[in-house]
């Protein structure tokens, strides 16, 4: 059996689709423009994130869509990663690349979570009633357990029942400010798993 080659011309004014009919396949322009699928991310929205998951912090595309109509919330419809983000440089692990479906998961936790004393389940509160009890509690313990000075008398300003998780997506501003805002309340023991 012999193998045929043919070039399909790019030439200014010549569509790849007619060249082909040219050479005699009639109907191949309507099948081949009929073959191609239009990219489903043409009129998404692209926003650069940072992947939720680990120290490494990748930087991610997150694509998001709404259905036309009016005020419709846009949904995230793909996430992929950065190929102009210097740490990974468009490379994700599977964690990150399967983003897509935490980010949908009906599991997922998007709202401040309250257990009453007793109490066997969690109910969803109010960001307010949230940030005020965590004020109240951290405020309590803080008085109860600060250490102003050592047994030696030098002054050291420990708060260290109490420690501070922050969160991968910060940028190094926000991750700065929160560094200085939890070390001025003494609290030793400050993490954030992202070093970006
Ligand atoms: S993609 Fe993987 S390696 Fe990168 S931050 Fe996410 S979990 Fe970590």
């Amino acid at each position: 059996m012999s193998n045929a080659y043919f070039t399909i011309s790019t030439e200014a004014g010549t569509s790849p689709a007619s060249s082909v009919g040219a050479l005699g396949f009639i109907g191949a322009s309507e099948g081949l423009a009929a073959g191609v699928r239009p990219f489903r991310l043409e009129k998404a929205t692209e926003t650069r994130n940072t992947c939720p998951y680990c120290a490494v912090a990748c930087g991610v595309l997150v694509y998001s869509k709404s259905d036309g109509a009016k005020d419709a919330k846009p949904q995230v419809v793909h996430i992929e990663g950065d190929s102009d983000n210097p740490i990974n440089r468009g490379t994700l692990c599977a964690r990150g690349a399967a983003s897509l479906g935490f980010l949908h998961s009906p599991n997922r936790l998007q709202y401040p979570m309250h257990r009453k004393p007793g109490s066997d389940k969690f109910e969803r509160v109010t960001w307010d009633f949230a940030m005020e009890r965590i004020a109240k509690l951290a405020k309590e313990d803080r008085d109860k357990n600060f250490i102003a000075k050592n047994r030696d008398g030098v002054t050291v300003n420990r708060w260290v029942s109490t420690g501070f998780l922050a969160g991968s997506s910060c940028s190094n501003e926000a991750g700065y400010l929160t560094y200085k805002a939890m070390r001025s309340t003494g609290i030793l023991a400050l993490e954030n798993q992202a070093r970006i």
